[in-house]
Order: structure tokens, then sequence, then C-alpha cells
């Protein structure tokens, strides 16, 4: 073992038995730095998981270095997942990616994560939990590591006994309960949803082949001395997204409620993403389905021209500029995501003075019964495979769409893939597509017109404009038949 490792393991024991004698600290936040400092002294990442208070799945307490989505992968099962606490052994892996007492392979592979050691934390002579050790190179751990992670699983089972020594058995079993792993509870049990809307937009994210969790967690809101006086629990969490979202679907009278835990959580936990879809957004991504009151809705006429023709072929003209100054050398391939992008597409392509090859996609809004799935009606002909593709859009909304069809693309292993939408509607953004060229960011209003239709009328106008009051937006069709963008 080198010297400066040695060194470092007697730093990271001097710095936990300060940490566990330390009275101040919550219990949290010394697990937290036993993490952290386990995870410096080996140069890798590492986790901390407790038994939950049935004493039957393994949950992510604290971690150190680890990919979200390797955190978010699911509830571990102590008899599935490694056995060191189910055996009270340590367990050292040298290569994850042949090796089957890995419960979740397939996130493991994906985070990079080759090498693993993982240590049980026994309270009492029985286990109550793990710590464990990754890297990404293939590493042979020695003694003198197991050495060292034992020892700091011995003082971690020292921290959390003087915790209970202090009577607070009670906020452990809650912290394993509640802390960090949003699957928790949702992975083990099927969604009960508590209203409608809930059901409805879980079979929305199911159409756009986004993963969701019902539910996912609840984090405390406020406090009185230690007691946890608030509790909060977004309705759906969006794995691949990386997003809470909370729907203010019922009543609107709870809106202020709703808007100030959300504030609460975003300013005490400013790296989670959290999105409110109020009614209105939730009505017009229903309507697209042929659901809710605004499919019901008739379009009344313009209200306003947002944009002349004359100012839609300037901005045209830039954004054709600045892809063929990009794109110098290199042919891409233009796919226009039909209908709405025809009059964009045409005038677009018309202006790029370098060499371009056109092609089209569509994809329908298909509803049949309660199940539906993203589909591609017609795919492009041309193969992209190694090539550079600009995707044309004619308007981004909650990104969903944009999301399902660069999923898509992606897959046939295009080399570079840019995004050239001509209107922005950021205001109402649910997945966060990155947009290389942008015509206009536009205010949350349904626009018609250059292509852009309501109910297939207002295609033909050479402006775009608002649609009249209480025409919202759909495109909305009834019962099971297809609706195209
Ligand atoms: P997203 O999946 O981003 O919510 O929706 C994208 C698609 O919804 C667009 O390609 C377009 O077909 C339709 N859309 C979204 N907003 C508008 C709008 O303001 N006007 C029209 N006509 N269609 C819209």
């Amino acid at each position: 073992m080198t010297k400066s490792r040695q060194s470092g393991y007697y730093k990271a024991v001097r710095r936990v038995s300060s940490l566990i004698s330390n009275t101040d600290k919550e219990l949290h936040e010394i697990l937290d730095g036993i993490v952290r400092s386990t995870a410096r002294a080996l140069t890798a990442s590492a986790s901390l998981l407790l038994l939950d208070s049935e004493r039957k799945n393994l949950i992510h307490v604290s971690s150190w270095g680890l990919p979200k989505s390797f955190i978010l992968k699911g509830i571990l099962d102590p008899g599935k997942s490694l056995k060191e606490v189910e055996t009270s052994k340590p367990v050292i892996i040298s290569d994850v990616t042949s090796d089957d007492r890995v419960q979740y392979p397939e996130t493991v592979n994906k985070s990079g994560i080759r090498s693993v050691m993982a240590v049980p934390i026994l309270i009492d002579g029985k286990p109550a939990g793990s710590i464990r050790v990754y890297t990404r190179e293939v590493y042979e751990f020695t003694n003198q590591d197991l050495n060292f992670v034992s020892t700091i699983a011995n003082l971690t089972s020292m921290a959390i006994d003087n915790h209970i020594l202090r009577d607070m058995t009670v906020q452990i079993r809650r912290e394993a309960d509640r802390v960090v792993n949003p699957s928790a509870l949702s992975y083990a049990r099927p969604a009960v949803f508590a209203h409608p809307s809930e059901k409805e937009f879980s079979q929305i994210l199911d159409f756009y082949d986004i993963e969701w969790i019902y539910e996912p967690r609840s984090f405390p809101i406020s406090w009185e001395n230690d007691r946890i006086t608030e509790m909060f629990t977004p309705d759906f969490y969006l794995p691949g997204l990386d997003l809470f979202i909370e729907l203010t679907t019922m009543k609107q009278s709870l809106v202020t409620i709703k808007n100030r835990k959300v504030r609460r959580l975003q300013e005490l936990h400013p790296d989670i993403n959290i999105t409110l879809l109020y009614k209105k957004d939730y009505d017009r991504l229903l309507a697209k389905f042929g659901y809710g009151p605004l499919a019901e809705s008739r379009g009344r006429g313009v209200a306003k021209v947002l944009y002349s023709s004359a100012e839609i072929q300037n901005r045209v003209k830039e954004l054709a500029n600045q892809i063929s100054a990009e794109y110098q050398g290199h042919n891409p391939v233009m796919v226009g995501v039909l209908r709405g992008v025809f009059c964009f597409m045409a005038d677009l392509v018309r202006q790029i003075t370098i060499p371009v090859v056109v092609d089209f996609m569509t994809i329908s809004y298909f509803r049949s019964g309660t199940s539906s799935k993203a589909h591609v009606t017609k795919d492009i002909n041309l193969s992209v495979e190694g090539k550079p593709v600009i995707l044309v859009e004619d308007i981004v909304d909650t990104g969903l769409t944009l999301n399902y069809i660069i999923r898509h693309l992606k897959e046939k292993g295009v080399s570079d893939l840019a995004v050239c939408a001509l209107f922005d509607k950021k205001a109402r953004r649910i997945a966060n597509v990155p947009l290389r060229y942008r015509g206009f960011t536009i205010p949350d209003e349904f626009i018609i017109g250059y292509g852009l239709d309501f109910k297939e009328e207002y295609r033909n106008l050479p402006f775009v404009g608002i649609l009249g009051k209480n025409s919202e937006s759909s495109l909305s069709r009834s019962g099971n038949e297809k609706n195209s963008k």
C-alpha cells in the first residue's frame, strides 16, 4: 500500500471518529460525512445503505460520487444484492460485468462501475446495513482496503448506536424510509392514483415512453425543533428527465398552497428539478389526445398577428445562413416532422446554400381504450447512420414529442443530432430538449398559421397568429382515431 493511501486512511478514520463524537450533528450529517471520507480515502465512490424498518429492503441513505440513476435504480433486496448484509460477511467483486451477485446488472453497467467492495454494518451483532465502495476501473481491493472499510463500518455502527442510546431509533428508521431513494416505495407496489387526472397523466407519459414513478418520495419541508411538521410528496418523478412533477389539476384553491410547497422544496434542495403543471397546461396536453375540455373548443378566428410573413422570412433566412456556415462540408440530412413543419422546411431548405438532403417523418397521437404508445406512422426513408442530422420542428411546447423523436433518431446511429425549431414555447417545457437553432421564443399562447393548424384549419396563413379567446389548442380528434401532428 502506498504511503499516501495509508495516511489517507488515518485521516479518514480521525475525521469519522471526531464526527461521531460530535453531539451537535444530526445522524444523516454524520452518515454523509462517513461516506464522503471513505470515498475520498479510496479515491472511489461510496454509498451507505440501511435496512428499512421491516428489514426487507436496503435503502441508499447516503452516497458520494455516484450517478443519480444508480442511486434511484430501485429497491435493493438484501438477499439478491451482493448479500453482504444477509450473510454478515464482506463481499468483494473485481469485475461486476460478469458477476451474478449484482441485482441490477444493466444499471450498474451503464453507470460505468467495474469493481465493488461491500462491508456489512453490524449493530448488536445483527446486520443493519452496509458500506459499499465502487471503482470505475477494474481494481483488486487489498486486505488493507478491507480493514479500513471494516473500521469505518464499526465506527458507523457506533454512530448509529449512539443515536439509539439517545433514543433516536425512530429517527433512523424514518431516515431509512424516506431519504434519497425516491423509488423506495413506488417500485414495491403498483400505483394507486389519488385522482383520475393522475392516472390520465401517467398514460400520457406511457404514450411518450417516459418512465415515471408515482408519489416517489416524501420531503420534510417544515420542522418544529426536531419534529417534522409538514411533508410534501410530489405526484410524479420522471427518472429519465430527472424531474419531479406536481399536478395542480384538482382544486385551483390548492394551487397557492402547492406553489408554496414547491418553492420551499426548491429552497431546501436547489439541486432538485420540479415543475408545477397547471390546469391549463394539463388540459392542453390532454387535448392532443382528444380528452378534456379543450378538445371540444372551437376556433373563432385570429385574435392577433404575432409574426408577419416578412418577419418570419427574415428569421428563416438568418437560420439558413447560420446552418449553411456551420455545416459547410458536412452535407447534413434535414429531417422534418410533419405536418406542421411543411412551410418552414420548404422556406428553410431553399435558403440554405450548402448541399443537404431532405426527409420527413410523421408521428401520430393514437388513443385506444386506456393504453397508447407513441407511434412513428411514417419513418424516414434515407439512411442516417453515421451522418449529421438536423431535426426540423415547427414548434416545441412541452418538449415531449421532440424528446420521443430524438430518442427514435439516435437509435439509428446518427453521428450528430441538432434540433432546429421555429417556435419555442419555453414557459411550458417538461422535457428539457436541446435546441441548437431557434427561430422565435414565443409566449404561452396557442398559435396558428405558417403550417400550424387548429383542427386542420389555418395552416395556409402566411403569418403566425394567436387564436381568439376560448379557441384553445387542440390536435384533438375523438374516439380511437389517429391524431397526426
Ligand atoms: P410538445 O410535445 O412539445 O408539447 O408539442 C409539440 C407539438 O404540439 C408541435 O409539433 C405541434 O404539432 C403541437 N403544438 C404545440 N403548441 C402548438 C401551438 O401553439 N400551435 C399549434 N398549432 N400546434 C402546437
